[in-house]
C-alpha cells in the first residue's frame, strides 16, 4: 500500500494553505509570498514560499526549504524519509481530508520516479534563482561601467552617490543591457564554473528571460533593475523605464 500519487501531488500545491494553518501571514512580494520563518528566531519576513510551477518554500537566512512534506516534516519533528506516511497525514488532518491509499505495493521503479521528479522541481528552483544572482551582478557591472548613467542617476544628489555605488556594489542595483547576449553569455560561463547545466527552462523560470520564437530574449532591455530585498535575500530585479534621450 502506498499512498496516491495523485493525492501527493494535490498536498504538494496546497502548501500555501499549510503554511497558513500554522499561524504564518503569507504577504506577497515580487511575485512570491512571503512570511516570518518557524525554523529560525525571525522578525523580518525570511521565508518565502512560491506557488505555481514549484511549490517550495525557502528561508534565506537559515536555509531551510523543501515542499509542503519538508516543511511539515520540519515542523513536527519527523523524519521525512522513513515517516512520509505520517507526515502525510498531519497534512491531510490539516486540509480536512482522509489519505488514499492505491491497492498495489509502489515498486521500487515508481518510488524513485517520485523522488526524480521532486528533485528535477527542487533542481529547477535553485538554479532559476542562481540565474537571478548573476543577471543582478551582470547588471551591476553594466551601470558601473557606464558613467553617464551613474552621472545620470546622481545628477540632483550628489550626497547619495556613495549611496548608489554601495548599492551596486551589493548588486542591489543594475542596468539591463540593450543586447543581452553577453549577459547570456556571462550566466552560462558562471553555470559551467559549477558544472551547472544552464537550459531555457531555468532561465525562463527566473522570470527575467521569455523563449521569443526564435530564440530565448531578456524581457528588460536598457533600463535599471532593481533587486528588491537585501544581499542576504532573493534578489529578484525590478525595473524602471530610461528616458530615451538617456541612453
Ligand atoms: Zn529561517
Amino acid at each position: 500500500m502506498s499512498i496516491d500519487k495523485r493525492q501527493i501531488e494535490e498536498f504538494r500545491e496546497r502548501i500555501v494553505d499549510v503554511v497558513q494553518s500554522y499561524g504564518i501571514e503569507l504577504k506577497p512580494k515580487a511575485g512570491t509570498l512571503e512570511g516570518i520563518c518557524p525554523f529560525h528566531d525571525d522578525h523580518n519576513p525570511s521565508m518565502r514560499v512560491e506557488e505555481d510551477p514549484f511549490y517550495q518554500f525557502r528561508c534565506w537566512v537559515c536555509h531551510q526549504a523543501g515542499d509542503v512534506f519538508d516543511f511539515v516534516a520540519k515542523r513536527e519533528g519527523y523524519d521525512i524519509e522513513s515517516e512520509f506516511v505520517s507526515v502525510a497525514e498531519v497534512i491531510a488532518g490539516i486540509l480536512g481530508t482522509e489519505l488514499k491509499f492505491t491497492g498495489k505495493k509502489q515498486t521500487v521503479d515508481e518510488k524513485q520516479k517520485i523522488v526524480n521528479e521532486k528533485t528535477i522541481m527542487e533542481d529547477l528552483f535553485h538554479r532559476a534563482d542562481m540565474v537571478r544572482h548573476l543577471y543582478m551582478e551582470w547588471c551591476s557591472k553594466n551601470l558601473m561601467e557606464t558613467p553617464a548613467h551613474l552621472e545620470y542617476m546622481t545628477n540632483d544628489r550628489p550626497s547619495g552617490r556613495s549611496r548608489l555605488l554601495e548599492s551596486i556594489e551589493a548588486h542591489l542595483i543594475g542596468l539591463a543591457p540593450d543586447d543581452d547576449r553577453r549577459l547570456r553569455d556571462f550566466i552560462k560561463s558562471r553555470f559551467e564554473e559549477l558544472g551547472l547545466k544552464l537550459n531555457t527552462a531555468c532561465l525562463v523560470a527566473s522570470g527575467l528571460f521569455t523563449k521569443g520564437t526564435d530564440r530565448i530574449k531578456s524581457w528588460y532591455k536598457n533600463c535599471y533593475v532593481y533587486a528588491q530585498h537585501d544581499r542576504y535575500s532573493q534578489q529578484k530585479p525590478e525595473t524602471s523605464d530610461i528616458e530615451k534621450d538617456q541612453s
